[in-house]
């Protein structure tokens, strides 16, 4: 399969999660060929969709549109039940400042304080997305359910794996190991489910 497939983030540490997440699904894909866009010039389209679906489309449609090849993009956050699902879209700059996310997760369980154990229901949402060229577009959502501890706890992941502690785990996902959340995953679930549709897509199906 030599087909190539663009990646819609400039994170590298994406592409190389991307690469990891499809390898077992897509045993053929030549993984070289998976690319984030910054490789091939991308474009930053303004994200100004009302859902994660909505986002992740808008920038996979960007760079399908730019590349002339089928892109693949994600969008993610944080839903809170007592919030009604903030801060969701705006999870990357709840606190003001885009990407704090040291500001993020302080402002937010501030302002949780209050709220006690039972009632401290939340799960991280992402949607992965596939475009191509020709119109055809696909998108598949993924959660990871749990509770918001009181207190952030661990020092792996980013953004609010310290307090988000999914159900049946006695740990945050700060505390799992990157195997152990890629396993669980909201962003693992959705391109998983994603996987038949890009193969279908790389094959010319
Ligand atoms: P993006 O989809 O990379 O733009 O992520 C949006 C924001 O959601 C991030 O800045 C984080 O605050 C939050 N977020 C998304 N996924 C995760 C996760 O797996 N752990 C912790 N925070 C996350």
């Amino acid at each position: 399969m030599s087909a190539r497939l663009v990646l819609a983030t400039h994170n590298a540490h994406k592409v190389g999660e991307l690469r990891a997440i499809l390898a077992p699904v897509l045993p053929d894909l030549d993984l070289s060929t998976v690319v984030g866009s910054r490789e091939v010039g991308g474009p930053e389209p303004v994200e100004d969709g009302l859902t994660f679906e909505a986002n992740a489309l808008i920038k996979a449609r960007a760079l399908a549109a730019h590349t002339g090849l089928p892109a693949v993009a994600d969008d993610s956050g944080l839903a809170v039940d007592v919030l009604g699902g903030a801060p969701g879209i705006f999870s990357a700059r709840w606190s003001g400042s885009h990407g704090d996310d040291a500001a993020n997760l302080a402002l937010l369980l501030a302002q949780l304080a209050d709220i006690a154990p039972e009632h401290r229901g939340a799960r991280f949402v992402c949607a992965a997305a596939i475009v191509t060229p020709d119109g055809r577009e696909h998108v598949e959502r993924g959660e990871l359910v749990g509770t918001l501890t009181l207190e952030p706890r661990g020092t792996g992941g980013f953004g609010y794996d310290p307090a988000l502690q999914p159900l049946g785990e006695r740990r945050t996902c700060a505390e799992l190991t990157p195997d152990e959340k890629n396993a669980i995953s909201h962003r693992g679930q959705a391109f998983r489910a994603l996987a038949p549709v890009i193969a279908d897509v790389l094959r010319g199906g």
